[in-house]
């Protein structure tokens, strides 16, 4: 468990550091950008570690997605630089909709979910789904997409059974040390469907209400790993490395 390679799949980070400590604890980072912007900032961070230091082996998972709340920013267009990155990077995501934390109306956040998940389709990419309070809207638009999709955060305790069913994955966090919702899912998900998030330092530090470093990253996913082993009765080291198969699989490694 010490040394195995981890992917937290779906992560934020700001700085060139967070994104060192990742390599350096041997956690690959699926790194989720909102806009270009976003997505040239990271970009140049990688170049960056290319140049200065000397991992064994640094390529950059990222993800582009317009988020439910800058929804409002796309309504009436996207825009061809969204579509130009799309083409470069593995996943899109994250994109969905946002019932809870976020006050652009419905209509427009499907609007502008509907034209990403248009996007995944045209290059076949895999889609990372925001779900919150949405979560039956957002099962009601993704079954007539044959894409594979992962679920980020899933915490509500209806429609399991219909997301499943889907053949979407599902990227469990440290939410799952208290949230009896994420709890039942690890236990009714198939083992090949399951993956690992952090969500980013600060969603840790939101959930926890603790401040954390780049270093507690590692320790934060193997708590996360053991408590799947638990819930499932396996062994860590078999937990994990399915969820490395599963992580390679989506990332076509
Ligand atoms: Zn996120």
């Amino acid at each position: 468990m010490e040394n195995r390679k981890i992917y937290d799949f779906h992560t934020h980070v700001k700085n060139l550091e967070t994104i060192e400590k990742y390599y350096e604890s041997n956690v690959i980072p699926v790194i989720n950008c909102q806009n270009a912007d976003e997505f040239n900032r990271i970009s140049a961070m990688f170049e960056k570690i290319k140049d200065n230091r000397d991992f064994d082996e640094v390529i950059p998972f990222l993800s582009i997605g317009i988020h439910p709340q800058d929804s409002w920013k796309y309504k009436n267009d996207i825009g061809n630089i969204y579509e130009e990155i799309i083409k470069q990077v593995p996943l899109v995501g994250e994109v969905g909709m946002d019932g809870c934390w976020c006050d652009v109306s419905f209509d427009v956040q499907e609007k502008v979910f509907r034209k990403s998940l248009e996007l995944a389709q045209k290059y076949n990419k895999a889609v990372i789904l925001h779900t919150k309070s949405m979560e039956k809207r957002i099962y009601d638009i993704i079954k007539d997409y044959d894409l594979d999709f992962i679920v980020h955060w899933y915490s509500c305790k209806d429609y399991i059974k219909e997301f499943i069913e889907k053949g979407c994955y599902f990227t469990i966090g440290p939410a799952v040390l208290i949230d009896d919702n994420v709890r039942d899912l690890v236990k009714r998900a198939p083992i090949d469907r399951l993956l690992l998030e952090t969500d980013g330092i600060e969603a840790l530090e939101w959930l926890f209400e603790k401040n954390y470093r780049p270093e507690d990253i590692r320790p934060s996913l193997q708590a996360v790993c053991e408590e799947i082993s638990l819930l499932r009765n396996m062994s860590e080291d078999e937990i994990l490395q399915n969820l490395q198969k599963n992580s390679e699989r989506l990332l076509k490694i």
